[in-house]
C-alpha cells in the first residue's frame, strides 16, 4: 500500500510538474520578450523624437541641447553624418558603439531601425533614425542603451518566477501527499479486512467510504464478508448434519452385523439382521449418490442442455417407471397434460424432479389414494402441478421443507427412506431450468407441489 500511495504521488507529480513547467517558461518566455521589446520600442521613439527636432532645425544649438539632454539618461546618442563619421555624442562613444555603427544597413526607414537587440550577449542595445530634411538625408540619430538594465530587469523577473515554482512545488507536494493519503486510506482499510477475511475473521466493520466506486468496493467487500459468513455457518451445519445422517445407518450397521456375528444367534434372526444391514446400507449409498450430486449442483460443474420436449409423452414415460412402486401401495397416478405441448428442458435432469415429487407422494401417501399430474400452458409460461391426497405437511414446516436434510416427521421419514435431500435438489435443478417451484399443503388433506417454466 505504501508503494501504491507512491506511485499514485508520484504520478501526480510528473503530471503537475510537466503542466506547471510548461505553462511557467510559456509565461516566462512572453514576459520576457514583451519586456524586451518595450525596451527597444521606447529607445527607438526616443531616437525618433530627437530626429524629429533635429528635422524642424538642423543647427548646432539644438544639436547642443540634444547632447545635454541625453548626457543626465541611461540612454546615449550619438549623431553622425550622412557617411557615418561621428558629428557629436552625449556621452563617450566606445569601441562597441562604434562597432554596432559600422553594421547599420544602407536603407533605413525614416520610422527607424533596431540595429543591435542582443541583449544577453551584447553590451548595448540600439535604434537608428535618419534625419532628411528636403528629402535629402542630412544625418543619423543612433541610440544606445546599456544592456545591463534589460539584464537587471530580467534577472529580478527570473527571481520571482522562481520563487512563485518553488512556492507552488510546495503547495503541490503537500495537496498530493494529502490527497494521496486521502485516497489511498480507505483501500489500506479494505486491504487489511481483506486480509483478515482471509484467515476467517468475518466481523467486517468498514466506515462509510462515499458513493464513488470507492464505496462501492467497500460496499462489495462488506457484502462478500457477510456472504462467506453465512457460507462458512451453512457449510459448518451441512458437515454436521451430513456426518450425523452417515452415523445413523452405520450405528444400525455395525450393531446388526455384531448380533448376527453371533454364534447363538438363530439363522432365521440373522438373515432378519443381514436384511436389515442390506437396506441401511442401500440408505448410505442412496444418500452418498444425492450428496454427490448436490456437491456437483454447488460447484455449477453440472450443465442442463435444454432441448425442445413434447410434455404428454414425456410424463407418459416418467410414470410407466413408477407405476410398479405406485401399484405395490395401492396408488393411482391420473395425466392431465393437453397433447402437442412442448417445453424447453434438459428432459433427464427434469425426469429426476418429477421422480423425486412422485416418490414424495407417494412415500406420504395413504392406500387408495390418487395422484395427479397436470400440466397447463397460462401465458408464455407452463405450470405443472403434482398433487397428492397424503398426510401432508403442517403448516409451520413448509417454508423450510427446500433445505437441506429438513424432514417433517424425522423417524418416519427415515423409515421411509428419505434423506431430506430430495426436495433441495429438486428445487435446484428447477432453478437451474430458470423455473420456480411453489407448494401448498394442508394437513390429512393432501399436497401440491407446482413447478412453472
Ligand atoms: P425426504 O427424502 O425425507 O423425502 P425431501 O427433501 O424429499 O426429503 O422432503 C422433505 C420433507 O418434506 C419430507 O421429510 C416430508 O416430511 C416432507 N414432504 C415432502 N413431500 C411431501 C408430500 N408429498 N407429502 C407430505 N410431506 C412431504
Amino acid at each position: 500500500m505504501k508503494k501504491l500511495s507512491f506511485k499514485i504521488g508520484l504520478l501526480f507529480f510528473t503530471a503537475i510538474l510537466l503542466l506547471e513547467g510548461v505553462s511557467i517558461i510559456f509565461l516566462h518566455n512572453n514576459i520576457l520578450h514583451s519586456r524586451v521589446h518595450d525596451e527597444l520600442n521606447a529607445l527607438q521613439t526616443r531616437g525618433n523624437n530627437h530626429r524629429d527636432i533635429l528635422e524642424a532645425s538642423f543647427q548646432k544649438e539644438t544639436i547642443m541641447h540634444i547632447a545635454m539632454m541625453e548626457a543626465r539618461t541611461d540612454t546615449q546618442v550619438i549623431l553622425t553624418k550622412t557617411d557615418r563619421s561621428i558629428y557629436m555624442s552625449s556621452n563617450k562613444v566606445t569601441d562597441e558603439m562604434k562597432a554596432i555603427i559600422k553594421t547599420t544597413p544602407k536603407h533605413i526607414p525614416h520610422d527607424g531601425l533596431i540595429i543591435e537587440d542582443d541583449w544577453k550577449n551584447g553590451a548595448y542595445i540600439a535604434s537608428v533614425s535618419p534625419v532628411i530634411v528636403d528629402q535629402k538625408i542630412d544625418g543619423y540619430v543612433y541610440m544606445f542603451q546599456n544592456t545591463q538594465k534589460i539584464k537587471d530587469l530580467i534577472s529580478e523577473l527570473n527571481r520571482h518566477f522562481l520563487f512563485a515554482g518553488l512556492l507552488s512545488l510546495l503547495f503541490m507536494g503537500i495537496i498530493i501527499i494529502i490527497l494521496t493519503r486521502v485516497m489511498t486510506q480507505p483501500l489500506i482499510q479494505m486491504n487489511e479486512i481483506t486480509k483478515r477475511m482471509s484467515k476467517g475473521d468475518f466481523s467486517v466493520s468498514l466506515p462509510a467510504l462515499g458513493n464513488d466506486e470507492l464505496g462501492e468496493l467497500g460496499e462489495s467487500i462488506k457484502i462478500l464478508a457477510r456472504d462467506l459468513a453465512i457460507l462458512t455457518n451453512e457449510r459448518n451445519e451441512f458437515l454436521a448434519s451430513i456426518s450425523h445422517e452417515l452415523r445413523t445407518p452405520l450405528t444400525y450397521i455395525k450393531g446388526y452385523a455384531e448380533i448376527a456375528r453371533r454364534q447363538d444367534t438363530a439363522p432365521s434372526e440373522r438373515d432378519q439382521y443381514l436384511g436389515i444391514i442390506v437396506e441401511e446400507a442401500v440408505k448410505l449409498s442412496k444418500l452418498v449418490k444425492e450428496l454427490f450430486h448436490l456437491a456437483k449442483m454447488d460447484e455449477n460443474t453440472f450443465s442442463i442442455e435444454k432441448e425442445m420436449i413434447p410434455l404428454r409423452p414425456f410424463f407418459q414415460e416418467v410414470i410407466e417407471k413408477v407405476s410398479p412402486a405406485f401399484k405395490e401401495n395401492h396408488l393411482r397416478i391420473e395425466l392431465n397434460c393437453p397433447e402437442n405441448i412442448s417445453c424447453e428442458m434438459d428432459p433427464i435432469r427434469f425426469e429426476q424432479v418429477i421422480l423425486n415429487l412422485l416418490d414424495n407422494a407417494r412415500k406420504y401417501s395413504e392406500p387408495n389414494t390418487k395422484i395427479s399430474i397436470s400440466v397447463q400452458v397460462k401465458g408464455d409460461k407452463i405450470h405443472m402441478m403434482i398433487q397428492d391426497e397424503g398426510k401432508g405437511i403442517p403448516e409451520e414446516d413448509l417454508p423450510r421443507i427446500f433445505e437441506r436434510f429438513y424432514r417433517v416427521d424425522k423417524s418416519r421419514a427415515r423409515s421411509l427412506g428419505g434423506t431430506g435431500l430430495g426436495l433441495s435438489i429438486v428445487k435446484q435443478l428447477v432453478e437451474a431450468h430458470g423455473g420456480t417451484i411453489s407448494v401448498e399443503s394442508k394437513t390429512n388433506v393432501g399436497t401440491t407441489f407446482e413447478i412453472i417454466l
